[in-house]
C-alpha cells in the first residue's frame, strides 16, 4: 500500500535542520571536516552515497531476532531479502561456506567466537598489544581479557616482522585453545598458513581476525585466511568501505549451528536491519571489478608512501608495507607519537599515534604513529600524490624534530587543502 501524495504533513517528516539544529551544526561540521582534511587513520574509509542511504533507511524501524525464515517477529520478509543478500555476497566474495552477518561490530563478532570455541579461563594465544594487536584478543583491559587466561606473541625486535618458529614456540609453551591472528597494526602479509600449522601442532583452534584487511582479501591483493583458519571474523568498516559493524565466516560448516546461537540469542538480541541492508551494499559494490583496481590502488599508495618517507629518513616497522597501512617508527627523528599526530593535524592530515613493537604501555609514551591510506585512496589520490603527501609529512616530523615546525607548515597546509579540494567527494545537489 503506498501513501496518498496528499497525505497531511506528518510531525515525522520534519528535517534535522528543523529539529535538532545543534546536532545537525555538528554533522555539517563533521562533512566539512571530512571533505577538507587528508584522512589517514588506517582503520577509516568513506562509505558511498549508497551505503549511507540504505544506513539512514527506516528499514531500521524493524525489530527482529533470528535469523532468515526463523524469526521471533513478524514482518520480517523485506529484512529476510537484506539478510540474505548480505549473506550470499559474503560467501560470494570470500570464497565462504557459512557467513553470518549480524554482529554488532567486530569485537561482538569475536566474542561469539570464543563462546562457542572458549570456556572461561582457557588459554588464548594471539598478538601483543604493542605488536600490532588488537584489544578484543585478550587484552587485560578487555572482556576477552578477563574471562580467558590470555598470552601473547611478538614480532622479531630487529626486523619488526612475525618470526613464526618463535610463534611456535611459544605456542608449545602456552598450549593455547585457540590461537589468533591478525591485528590492527601490523602492515605486511601474515603467512596463514603458517599459523594454521603452528595451530595443528598444539592443538588449538585458529582463529583469524581480518578487520583490517578484508577489503584487500576481497579485493585479491592479499592472501586469504579461509582457506587456513577454523573461523574468520572482519568488519565491514575499514578496507571494506562498508557501515560498522562485523562479519563471521568460514570455509566449513563445523560450527557453523554454533556460530549461529552465539551471535544470537549468545551475545546479541535484536539485529540491526539498516546496518545489515548497508552490509549488503557494500559487499555488493566489492564484488564489482572496479573494487579490484581499488584494492590494487591501496596497496601500491601505500607502498609509495612508505618509500616516500623511508627516502628521507624516516623508519618504517617491517620495512614497508603490503597492505594499506604504513606504521612509523618516530625513534628515527625523536619524536612521540603525540607530537607527529599533533604536527601533522595542524596541516590538515588526520592519523593516530600507535606503538611500536615493543614500545611503552602507556599511550602518552608511544613512539609510532601510524597512516593508512584507504580513504584517500577511495577519494581517487593517486601513488603521485603519495610523493607529495609523503614529503610534506616527512618535511613536518624533521621540522618538529627541530622544534621549528613553523616554516613546513607553512608550506603544508596549501598543498593539503588543494589536494584535499581536488579530488571525489560527495556531490552536494
Ligand atoms: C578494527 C578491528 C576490530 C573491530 O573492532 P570494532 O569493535 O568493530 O571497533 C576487530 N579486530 C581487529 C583486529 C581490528 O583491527
Amino acid at each position: 500500500m503506498m501513501r496518498p501524495d496528499n497525505a497531511p504533513p506528518s510531525h515525522l517528516s520534519r528535517s534535522l535542520a528543523e529539529v535538532d539544529p545543534p546536532v545537525r551544526a555538528a554533522l555539517d561540521s563533521e562533512a566539512d571536516r571530512q571533505y577538507a582534511q587528508i584522512e589517514l587513520i588506517a582503520s577509516e574509509n568513506i562509505m558511498s552515497r549508497a551505503v549511507l542511504e540504505a544506513l539512514g533507511h527506516e528499514i531500521g524501524n524493524k525489530t527482529l531476532e533470528g535469523y532468515p525464515e526463523n524469526r521471533f517477529h513478524g514482518g520480517g520478509e523485506y529484512v529476510d531479502v537484506v539478510e540474505r543478500l548480505a549473506i550470499e555476497r559474503t560467501k560470494e566474495l570470500f570464497g565462504a561456506t557459512y557467513a553470518n552477518v549480524q554482529p554488532h561490530s567486530g569485537t561482538q563478532a569475536n566474542q561469539a567466537v570464543f563462546f562457542v570455541l572458549l570456556r572461561p579461563g582457557d588459554r588464548i594465544l594471539s598478538l601483543d598489544l604493542a605488536a600490532g594487536g588488537h584489544l578484543s584478543h585478550g587484552a587485560g583491559a578487555n572482556l576477552s581479557g578477563r574471562w580467558f587466561d590470555s598470552h601473547h606473541y611478538g614480532v622479531d625486535r630487529a626486523s619488526g616482522l612475525l618470526d613464526y618458529d618463535a610463534i611456535e614456540t611459544r605456542a608449545r609453551e602456552v598450549r593455547p585453545a585457540l590461537l589468533i591472528a591478525g591485528g590492527s597494526a601490523y602492515p605486511r602479509v601474515i603467512d596463514f598458513e603458517r599459523m594454521a600449522r603452528i595451530a595443528e601442532a598444539v592443538e588449538a583452534r585458529l582463529l583469524v581476525d581480518m578487520a583490517h584487511i578484508a577489503g584487500l582479501v576481497a579485493a585479491d591483493v592479499h592472501p586469504s585466511p579461509l582457506p587456513h583458519a577454523d573461523i574468520v571474523t572482519c568488519t565491514t568498516t575499514k578496507t571494506l568501505r562498508g557501515p560498522r559493524g562485523g562479519v563471521i565466516l568460514a570455509q566449513s560448516d563445523e560450527f557453523a549451528k554454533r556460530l549461529q546461537s552465539a551471535v544470537f540469542p549468545g551475545v546479541q538480541g535484536s539485529l540491526h536491519p539498516n546496518v545489515l541492508a548497508a552490509k549488503a551494499v557494500c559487499l555488493g559494490e566489492a564484488l564489482r571489478p572496479e573494487f579490484r583496481v581499488y584494492g590494487q590502488r591501496v596497496v601500491q599508495n601505500a607502498r609509495v608512501l612508505a618509500a616516500t618517507l623511508a627516502d628521507r629518513g624516516i623508519g618504517i616497522v617491517g620495512g614497508g608495507t603490503d597492505t594499506h597501512m604504513v606504521l612509523l617508527d618516530l625513534a628515527s627523528v625523536g619524536l612521540l607519537g603525540q607530537q607527529a599526530e599533533t604536527v601533522l593535524a595542524k596541516a590538515g592530515i588526520t592519523s593516530n599515534k600507535n606503538p611500536v613493537p615493543f614500545d611503552a604501555r602507556s599511550p602518552s609514551k608511544w613512539t609510532g604513529l601510524r597512516l593508512g591510506v584507504s580513504a584517500v585512496t577511495t577519494r581517487g589520490l593517486a601513488p603521485s600524490d603519495m610523493e607529495v603527501l609523503g614529503a610534506c609529512i616527512a618535511d613536518l616530523l624533521h621540522g618538529e624534530s627541530r622544534s621549528d615546525p613553523g616554516p613546513a607548515l607553512a608550506q603544508a597546509e596549501p598543498i593539503i587543502t588543494r589536494l584535499a579540494q581536488s579530488v571525489d567527494w560527495y556531490d552536494t545537489a
